[in-house]
């Protein structure tokens, strides 16, 4: 059966432009209920750390400053099926190729820096939350 969290970040670029509120409107829209939030500044060694899957590919060492440049809104979300209804809110990895009215096609500006991240699996989706969020901060 499919969980019902998943893992979001709404990126450096994203928050810098004042696009959070919309974003976290659009989520709470879908019926995503907030289990966590809050701003955070990732340091290098952390978003190294979080991206680790991706250490091999060529965009790794870019999406890792990228991604370490400036405060990021983190949020643990629950719903049904909240990793697969979730990617299909913020669409395509690309926004050039993310289906309108997603998130990333809203406001993604480029195939890194395309507003959100979200969990790839229920299992990705627990350690993700576990990297992000203390027990007390969760509700
Ligand atoms: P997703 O975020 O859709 O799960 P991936 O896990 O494949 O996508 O990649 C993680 C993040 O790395 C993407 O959200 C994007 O910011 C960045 N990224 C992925 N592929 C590329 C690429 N070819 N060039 C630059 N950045 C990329
Ligand atoms: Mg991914």
């Amino acid at each position: 059966m499919a969980g019902k969290i998943t893992l979001t970040i709404i990126k450096p670029t994203a928050f810098r432009n004042n696009n959070a509120g919309a974003i976290l409107k659009m989520i709470n829209e879908a019926g995503f209920k907030f289990k966590a939030l809050k701003l955070v500044k990732l340091t290098s060694g952390q978003a190294g750390l979080f991206y680790s899957v991706h250490k091999d590919k060529p965009f790794y060492e870019s999406l890792v400053q990228f991604m370490s440049s400036g405060p990021v809104i983190t949020a643990l979300l629950e719903k049904d099926n909240a990793v697969n209804d979730f990617r299909t809110l913020i669409g395509a990895t690309n926004p050039e190729k993310a289906e309108k009215g997603t998130v990333r096609y809203l406001y993604g500006t480029d195939l890194q820096q395309n507003a959100v991240h979200g969990s790839d699996s229920d299992e990705n989706a627990i350690i993700e939350s576990d990297f992000f969020f203390s027990k007390i901060e969760r509700f």
